[in-house]
């Protein structure tokens, strides 16, 4: 069968169906995702020595022919494979470890090219599990894949190594790369002064030298990021020309008596973003905003006046919480704010429908319930919920990033009817500028940046080891004449709340309550809970049954427990300071001093000093804007969930090179927007956004 970008990788000669399936989890389906699976790294073996030559402690590569290989058993009954490898000059001995099936592939006469580090074995020099290559006759000149080079050296999963992955590259190289077309047009390859693309998939993958590599990632990076933005620019576009919306409006007398009745007055940066989002609504043209706002800086009540004008213009708002305690208390918060303005608020859990839910009364007709405006609150479940307002004028969606992918798409359905409701997303995740002008382009963005007044900044301490106990004695008294409670966070173990964690966070719990904390009535909470359970240990939490609550960090964001004002977190460098910053707004919600103390693993100085930047500074986006330049996006915004497009080469903190696709994409679009003259350009937008409509 004749093989093409598109086909299933399973068809690729020697890997069919089972290997197939262990390249998926490494996102690789079709050929052209195996020709762009990238190598993190290449171990260098391009330093080729005659056997007589090689030193001990260097990496090389000899290349000779195979005089013995056998199994040895050592004295404690250890098998190893042992050979002789001889050249010209010399010889040397091999040992593999662990490898028995040596003694089956390769024999006496073998042609070997191999590559690893050479080390004293008693008193002889020996390579000890060298990465080797038969040299067969046929390939000659064809060049080595494994040994005498730069060698890919590619993220592995169970079952597959880099060596077998090298093998299959090279066999669609071969035969596939050819058909790969350059869609970055032939101008900007020109003025950026980038590699021709077919060279670049070749050439990072088997560079000649490690500039050479540098070269080819870099126009990768250039790539990735310059349909990023194109991307970015297109949704925007897409969005003010196609969509329509129903302006809504709220009259100046009901605005100024929502604010009369609320027990504060607004911020400053609250009457801003509410007038910005007033006048988005007032648009034909579907608001698409973010609020950006750190824990505590007063997003709901922005949210409540946005609500408010989409039910005054006769038209349904809905709000989405990640979580169902985080709906509950949303909706605790909207009925206060709603009900004096006459208007019920409904909340839509899990399981529920929507005229099973509270507020609803059953008498009333489901075409009257349609077209009358409502309020409603719930997780996704609100989503698929049977009798849905027709006429819903906003979607308030708090905390996206932590919605799950098919809960995305549901809400992406909803959004396509004639008229598209206008969205607002909540967020605490605090996206430095640089980020927000490129990749999140496409959207406006509101932020609170001052908390309401009344709160002090919480007083934050990085404690070393040896004062831990000292910490703990100071907490325990703390606790016992303020009455106040404590949060200990514990860390993830591994990125998604596994048993693993679970099983550390338990034993933690163990030990503080046996040996640290004896007379303290201690709670647990963690993210493998039932939610009814969860919510059965935080409403304890709340009133006071525990001093002490030991949670993961998936301890749900924006919980709101005004006592508690003491916030441990264990192994700190394991968190990005935006996230710290982020468990630490959990304290701090009373005008009470609270207090932040975190606990370090090692006692790595360069770890300190990142930590301690909490101490002085107490702002999200400053925070987050270190992070990047500190660790990268993938940090900010975690792992799994960064709500980031794949960049797999391309780091958005390369100021430049975004800067550079920026500049690329303005040239472009600007003489050109519907990219008529570039159809692989535009094929390649119109695929990636099938993608992401996928995903
Ligand atoms: P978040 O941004 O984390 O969602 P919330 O909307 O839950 O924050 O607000 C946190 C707390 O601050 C709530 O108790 C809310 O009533 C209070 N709050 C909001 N705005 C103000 C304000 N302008 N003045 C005083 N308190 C406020
Ligand atoms: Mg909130």
């Amino acid at each position: 069968m004749n093989l093409t970008l598109e086909s299933p990788v399973q068809y690729v000669p020697r890997v069919g169906p089972s290997m197939a399936g262990k390249l998926r989890n490494l996102g690789i389906r079709t050929v052209y995702d195996l020709l762009t699976y990238i190598p993190f790294r290449y171990d260098d073996y391009s330093l080729l020595s005659p056997i007589a030559r090689v030193q001990p402690g260097e990496t090389v590569t000899v290349v000779g022919t195979l005089a013995s290989i056998k199994t040895f058993i050592t004295k404690n009954g250890k098998r190893l494979v042992t050979a002789r490898l001889t050249d010209a000059s010399g010889s040397i001995d091999i040992i593999w470890f662990n490898q028995q099936y040596l003694v089956k592939v390769l024999s006496a006469g073998d042609t070997l090219s191999v590559s690893g580090k050479v080390n004293w074995f008693g008193p002889k020099l020996v390579f000890s599990s060298p990465v080797y290559e038969v040299i067969q006759k046929e390939s000659e000149g064809k060049g080595s894949l494994h040994t005498g080079r730069l060698v890919p050296v590619y993220a592995e999963t169970a079952g597959l190594s880099s060596k077998w992955l090298r093998g299959r590259i090279d066999y669609v190289l071969e035969h596939c790369l050819s058909s790969v077309v350059d869609y970055v047009p032939d101008e900007i390859i020109r003025s950026e002064r980038l590699m021709d693309i077919r060279e670049a998939i070749q050439t990072v993958h088997f560079p000649n030298s490690q500039e050479d590599a540098n070269r080819a990632r870099e126009r990768l990076s250039f790539q990735e990021l310059f349909v990023l933005l194109l991307r970015s620019y297109e949704q925007k576009r897409v969005w003010d020309t196609t969509l329509k919306s129903r302006p809504l409006t709220i009259s100046v007398a009901i605005f100024d008596r929502f604010k009369k009745l609320l027990p504060f007055t607004l911020t400053a940066d609250q009457q801003t973003a509410i007038a910005e989002i007033f006048a988005d609504l007032a648009r034909p043209i579907p608001m698409n905003r973010l609020l950006e706002g750190d824990v505590g800086s007063g997003k709901t009540v922005v949210a409540a006046a946005a609500m408010l004008a989409a039910y005054e213009s006769q038209t349904s708002a809905i709000l989405l919480a990640p979580t169902q305690i985080l709906a509950q208390q949303h909706y605790e918060t909207l009925s206060l704010i709603m009900e004096q303005h006459g208007i019920s608020v409904e909340l839509v859990l899990g399981g529920m429908k929507t005229h099973e839910s509270k507020q609803v009364h059953p008498d009333t007709k489901r075409s009257a319930r349609q077209a009358t405006p409502r309020i409603l609150v719930g997780t996704h479940a609100l989503l698929t919920a049977k009798d849905l307002p027709k006429k819903i004028g906003l979607i308030v969606v708090d905390e996206q990033q932590r919605f799950g992918v098919n809960q995305r798409a549901e809400l992406r359905k909803l959004t396509q009817t004639a008229f598209t409701p206008h969205q607002l997303t909540m967020t605490a995740t605090p996206i430095p500028r640089t980020l927000a002008q490129t990749v999140f382009g496409n959207l406006d963005i509101s932020v609170l940046r001052n908390s309401p007044s009344g709160r002090t900044p919480v007083k934050t301490w990085v404690v070393p080891q040896e004062k831990r106990a000292a910490a703990y004695a100071w907490i325990d008294k703390a606790l016992h004449d303020t009455r106040s409670q404590a949060f200990i966070v514990c860390p993830l173990i591994d990125e998604s709340e596994s048993l693993l964690t679970v099983k550390a966070v338990r034993s933690e719990y163990d030990r503080l309550k046996r040996d640290v904390f004896p007379k303290r009535a201690i709670g647990l909470l963690h993210g493998r809970m039932k939610s009814d359970e969860k919510t059965a240990v935080l409403s304890d939490f709340r009133q006071k049954k525990y001093d002490i609550l030991v949670a993961t960090p998936v301890v749900e964001v924006g919980i709101d427990i005004p006592d508690a004002t003491i916030i441990v977190i264990e192994a700190a460098e394991r968190f990005g300071l935006s996230q710290l910053h982020q468990l630490r707004g959990r304290v701090g919600r009373s005008d009470k001093p609270s207090y932040c103390l975190l606990f370090t693993e090692g006692e790595d100085p360069e770890v300190r000093t990142r930590l301690k930047a909490l101490e002085t500074t107490h702002d999200g986006p400053t925070l987050a804007e270190l992070d990047l330049t500190l660790r990268g996006p993938g940090e900010l915004f975690g792992t799994r969930q960064h709500g980031l497009p794949g960049l797999t080469l391309a780091r958005l903190t390369d100021i430049a090179m975004v800067a550079r696709a920026r500049r690329s994409v303005t040239l472009i679009t600007g003489r050109d927007p519907d990219l008529a003259a570039f159809p692989h350009l535009r094929e390649h937008i119109n695929q990636s956004k099938i993608d992401t409509i996928k995903d």
